[in-house]
């Protein structure tokens, strides 16, 4: 931040100290909120307690009759809409935005700053049935983020009300993206990735993308503070039914998050985090006007997030297929279940083969060690629960040594 001091014989300008994002995050993260299983009922408690402070209201109901929530913030005359759990299951970004929200609640003097510079509206569940059955779709089965277009669902239809009426400067297309995906060679998980949207097949570059894209980089600059190369850009292939497509060729620049893995982080609590901090600078270069300046060149440069990954990666393990006895790898993905009111985590044998180009978030050496299962499989069998002995004296519960 910088502050400018003018006086008759001088001006100069002093260079205030950086954010700290980390204590802004230990001190006002949303502690109400944890975990993946993230509906209206977790939420509600916390929208009560913003009445008075922030204004609420209901903007329509789900298939389902759900109610859908929004959040007004501020005062300020640049407008940024934000909405998350289009994809019912995808919560990390819903409790980054009460972390926001938390900030901007707090006594904290540029917090101030920043409600009386921008008005934010949030929509933070637009699609509570599928929050509430823990899927990507709607109780209609209908993947709301290819509905741009037809509208054909009430929640979509809420959504492009609260675009047309709010009339955004900057839209936040909310989402999480799956543990498959790395950036670079190493490789890393894509923890944080990035798009903005093309608008026409020619993925062309107009005033609009160039400020979503400007705003990106001045994000991915402070997460590389954190995370060092795990910032991707996803694919920018055109599909003008994808929400953040569509609002983009509608003239409001418009940003795609996606809140990916973190080592070790499958609850995506500190994932969460890097959203909050992601959140925070990109909104803090709002204000400082930063994002003015063409910042293709450093967008591109981010690495494209790729399918890369596995859960747990099974190295140098014996089968025995046909009769014959062959050393190989095989994968296992978590499956994630909602079970008494929270998602576990189910592994799920997904991948035989030599799959040398891929990675684990964990890798197990077999040994050249036999498989083996209770039922006397000598070969792991794809969507089967990983389950299973390696040799006489390794036994696997879930995919993890027992
Ligand atoms: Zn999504």
């Amino acid at each position: 931040m910088f502050t400018i001091v003018k006086n008759k014989m001088f001006t100069f300008v002093i260079k205030q100290k950086p954010m700290d994002f980390q204590a802004l995050f230990t001190e006002y993260k949303e502690k109400r909120l944890s975990g993946r299983y993230i509906t209206n009922k977790h939420i509600e408690p916390l929208l009560k307690s913003y009445e008075g402070v922030f204004e609420i209201t209901v903007e329509g109901v789900s298939v389902l009759g759900e109610p859908i929530y929004s959040i007004l913030a501020g005062t300020g005359q640049t407008r940024v809409f934000i909405w998350s759990q289009m994809h019912g299951n995808e919560s990390t970004t819903t409790k980054a935005i009460f972390d926001l929200l938390s900030f901007l609640n707090s006594k904290d003097a540029f917090s101030k700053i920043l409600l009386g510079h921008f008005t934010f509206y949030v929509v933070p569940i637009l699609n509570p049935d599928g929050a509430e059955a823990y899927t990507r779709v709607n109780a209609n089965a209908v993947d709301l983020n290819r509905d741009s277009v037809n509208l054909s669902q009430p929640e979509s239809k809420v959504l492009r009300k609260c675009f047309e009426e709010f009339k955004p400067h900057y839209c936040y297309n909310m989402h999480d993206q799956r543990t498959i995906f790395g950036v670079g060679d190493a490789p890393l998980p894509a923890t944080v990735s990035f798009l903005s949207p093309a608008y026409n097949d020619e993925r062309e570059i107009n005033d609009v993308r160039q400020k979503a894209i400007n705003l990106i980089t001045a994000m991915n600059e402070t997460l590389q503070e954190y995370i060092p190369g795990q910032v991707g850009r996803f694919d920018d292939s055109f599909n003008i039914n994808c929400i953040g497509d569509m609002f983009q060729s509608l003239g409001v620049p418009t940003v795609l998050f996606e809140a990916g893995h973190y080592q070790g982080d499958y609850e995506r609590e500190i994932t969460r985090k890097f959203i909050f901090f992601a959140l925070l600078s990109g909104i803090n270069a709002i204000y400082e006007n930063v994002i003015a300046v063409n910042k293709s060149e450093e967008y591109f440069n981010i690495p494209q997030n790729k399918i890369v990954f596995y859960d747990i990666l099974f190295k140098n393990v014996k089968i025995n297929y046909e009769n014959k006895e062959k050393i190989t790898n095989f994968a296992s993905q978590y499956r994630e279940v909602l079970f008494d009111n929270s998602v576990i985590f189910q592994a799920i044998i997904s991948e035989i083969g030599n799959l040398d180009t891929m990675h684990g978030h964990a890798e197990v050496d077999c040994n050249s060690a036999g498989f083996s299962t209770e039922d006397g499989n000598k070969m792991p069998k794809i969507e089967e629960k990983a389950n299973f002995y390696i040799g006489e004296r390794r036994k696997f519960v879930n995919g993890q040594e027992v």
